[in-house]
Order: structure tokens, then sequence, then C-alpha cells
């Protein structure tokens, strides 16, 4: 069979498919990127150009692309049993296998998982679940949800109400204004002139506290958020933030979800970062993405022993918990995370992204040497850089400017992400000190050149 050309895959692609978070009418005249090609830290398109993937594919291949172990291990458990369904008592080996490694790595008591196919699914699980404990516990008002401005959490509908990215809202009425509620992001290069860390760190804290009595403590179930912002600007909220945040929930017999779709696997240096890097353990935290390092599709929703001890009470009026994903635990699926996480193991890599992170956070600082960086932050393998038109007032510089870079960075043989007027880095963790080295001169000569 001969491959097909360039312009039949844009042909078919522009005919037929409906990319996420694209304009459709620019497929009109550009057609897509077509990748072919994908090994280590690099992908290669249709036209020869090795390309070093700054962004590990979407914040996800953090072992690095193209990995013979990893098909080997997927196309062993085909081979063994590709799917049987998980209903009831019936389950299968890997997605045991992998609960019981999930739990032995996760902090607290966070012993029990629900799979999903994926982060967005994964938080709408959480919220389920969120629901069903108070239900159970007899406390049928507590169901609203408190998010923060500027959060991801994906696409599904729940997932996309609890984000809080304006720009994401167009076309789709957000589930009951009166279900989910928003508070502000912790960004600290937006925070008001003259305003300390700490200072910052209590403002958003008695927001948060303000707004529950707002709602009702009895109407509030939960609080969401990302151990650091991704999608959202890569923002890291001032010390002490997260543990602050958690003591409040618990004041109010709220739960605490921790959104580490991005942050778990390796991203900073550990499996999970909510206990390691800041200090407090949730009661629901959600994984996807690096869980697989995107080599197969797979989310978990984990929870506390105290929350499942409650939820698996005999059930009185003969409902369950009626999240019956169709590919919850799937082998395969299960299979890819436990050899992904046997890579890691054996190759240290967590240990990498320690040690290079830093690297890569300190060289980066450089950038903002140049007029038109206003802010570069981050922790480990995740990056936000600011692009200003003023560096005093933190005027955006407007969306077009963070494509132009990204574009020029191709040129380069970088991929950076655009987001908004920012750009994000999130590479794969194997990265070494030469190839952040090679993102950060590219980015920089992309700016200098737009100037
Ligand atoms: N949560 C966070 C923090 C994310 O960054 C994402 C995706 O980028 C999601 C949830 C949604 O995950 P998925 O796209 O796998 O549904």
């Amino acid at each position: 069979m001969t491959a097909p050309t360039k312009s039949d895959i844009w042909r078919k692609d522009r005919d037929h498919l409906l990319h996420p978070y694209t304009d459709f009418s620019c497929f009109r005249e550009e057609g897509s990127q077509v990748i072919e090609k994908a090994e280590g830290m690099y992908v290669t398109d249709q036209d020869g150009n090795r390309l070093l993937d700054g962004i590990a594919g979407l914040w996800c291949v953090n072992i690095g692309h193209g990995r013979k172990d990893m098909a080997e291990a997927i196309a062993a458990q085909v081979m063994d049993m590709q799917y049987y369904n998980p209903f009831g008592h019936s389950t299968n080996i890997p997605a045991s296998e992998l609960g019981a490694k999930l739990a032995a790595l996760a902090p607290g008591d966070l012993n029990h998982v629900y799979y999903t196919c994926g982060g967005s699914t994964a938080n709408d699980a959480a919220i389920r679940l969120v629901h069903y404990y108070f239900e159970m516990k007899g406390q049928h008002r507590k169901k609203k949800i408190i998010s923060r401005d500027a959060g991801y959490h994906g696409a599904t509908y729940v997932a996309a109400s609890l984000t809080g990215i304006h720009g994401t809202k167009l076309g789709f009425d957000r589930i009951g204004e009166d279900f989910i509620h928003h508070v502000s992001a912790a960004n600290m290069y937006a925070k008001p002139e003259g305003m300390s860390e700490d200072e910052f760190c209590d403002f958003l804290v008695d927001e948060f506290e303000r707004r529950i009595h707002q709602l009702g403590p009895d109407n509030v179930a939960a609080f969401i958020a990302e151990p650091i912002m991704g999608a959202g600007g890569v923002l890291v909220a001032p010390k002490g933030y997260h543990k602050r945040m958690y003591d409040v929930c618990k004041a109010y017999d709220m739960l605490y979800i921790a959104d580490e779709v991005v942050t778990a696997f390796g991203r900073l240096g550990e499996w999970f970062a909510s206990e390691a890097v800041f200090g407090m353990t949730p009661d629901i935290l959600v994984c996807a993405k690096g869980i697989t390092s995107g080599y197969i599709p797979l989310g978990a929703t984990m929870i506390t022993s105290e929350i499942y001890d409650v939820i698996a009470h005999p059930q009185c009026e003969g409902g369950v918990f009626s999240m019956g994903l169709t590919y919850f635990g799937h082998p395969v699926a299960c299979a890819a995370a436990l050899k992904n996480m046997e890579i890691m193991e054996s190759e240290g890599m967590l240990g990498n992204a320690k040690e290079v992170g830093p690297y890569l956070q300190e060289t980066a600082k450089s950038l903002l040497n140049l007029p038109i960086v206003g802010d570069v932050r981050g922790s480990h393998l995740m990056m936000g850089i600011d692009l200003v038109a003023d560096k005093k007032t933190k005027a955006p510089h407007g969306a077009g400017v963070s494509e132009a870079i990204f574009k020029k960075c191709l040129d380069r043989g970088v991929i950076v992400r655009p987001v908004g007027d920012r750009i994000v880095i999130s590479p794969p963790i194997i990265i070494n000190r030469e190839e952040c080295d090679m993102i950060v001169n590219a980015i920089s000569e992309s700016i200098t050149e737009y100037l």
C-alpha cells in the first residue's frame, strides 16, 4: 500500500475532523500539521522535519515517545485478554494490580480508585463521588462545588463547567450557575501592586471562606484545584495556599479535590504533587495523562478510605454508584500504566525531573531580559511565559503574538504551546540540560526576531 500524500491527509482531515479548541475555518486554507513518527524527545512531521517536543504531546508523554517496551506490554495484554466488562464482581489482573500500586504510591489513605477514559471523565467521576458521598451521609443539600477562575478541568459538560477559563464558555450553557461557583485564581503575577505573597494568600483564603458563607456551608460540598494551574497559564499559588484552603474545607465539612491530571507522574519530580510538594493530602485525587504517558487513554479518581467507608455502606434504597463506564479499568490501558510506571522507576525519571527541572526554570529566567517577557514562572517541568505589551502595567500583548512565537519556534525545530498571551512548556520528563537550552534558545531567538 502506498503511503497517503500530505494533501490527501489534509483534505480528509479538513473535510471530516472537528479538531478540539480549533477555529474550523482555518482548515480551508492551511490544513493540519501531520505528525508521522515519534521517538524519545522528538516527533517528525510528514516533510521529515524533526521537532523537539517541548510540550510532551499535551502535558502527557512523560516517558518520551515511541518506546518499544510500551508497545510490547500493550500488545501482550491484547493477546492475553483485551476486554471484558468490569461491572459487579468481574475484574482483570492489570486493573487490580494498578489499583494496589496507585494506592501504595498515593499519599495518606487514598486507597480506592475509580478508572475513567481521561482527565475530564475522572473529574466528572470526582464530582459524582462527592455527591454520592454526601447523599449517603444524608446531607442531601450539600452539593455545590467551588472551583477557580483560570482553572482547567476538562471538556465534558461538568468538567468544562468546573473550568474557569472564560474563553471556553462560548456555545455551551454552564451547568446550573447555582451548582458550580468560581473564586479567584491564585495568580501571583496579577496580584494587586504592593501586596505581599502572604497578604495575597490571606486575601484568597478569606475570599474562599466568604464564598462558603454566602452559599451556605450546608450547601457546599467540595473545592477543586490543580496544585499548579496548567492550561490557565502555569500559575503557582502563594506559599501555604493549598494547605490553608484544605484546612478551610475541613472546617466546613467539605472535600478537597486535587486535580493532578498534569502534575502527577513526574512533572514536578514526584508521583503526586499534593503531599510531596504542597504538604497536604486531598480527599480526592484525580489523575490521567502521565499515568500512561499518553500511550493509551486512562484516567483515575482516587478517594480516601474515609469516603469509601461511607459509600460502601449497604445501600438501603436500591441505588448504587451508577457511573458505569464500559471502559472502567480497561485491561490494556491499565497494563500500559503499569509498564509506564515501571519504566519511570527503573530509569530514575522522577530523579531526572527533580534534577533537570530546576535547571530549566533557572535558564529560562534569562528570557526576562526581553522587552515583551513579563513573567517566567513554574516549577520543575512546567513553565509559563507571559508576553506583555508593557512590563509596568503587565498589559497582555494579545493572543496573536504567542501564535507567531510558536511558528517561529517550529521553524527552529522546537514545539512550544501558545495559550492566549502566554507560551507554555511541559516537556517529557526525560529531558536533559542540552534540550532545555534548545527550548529556551528557540524562544529567545523567536521573540527577538518577532520584535
Ligand atoms: N484536568 C487538567 C488539570 C487538565 O490539564 C486536563 C487536560 O489538559 C484535564 C483535566 C482534562 O483531561 P482530558 O483532556 O484527558 O480529558
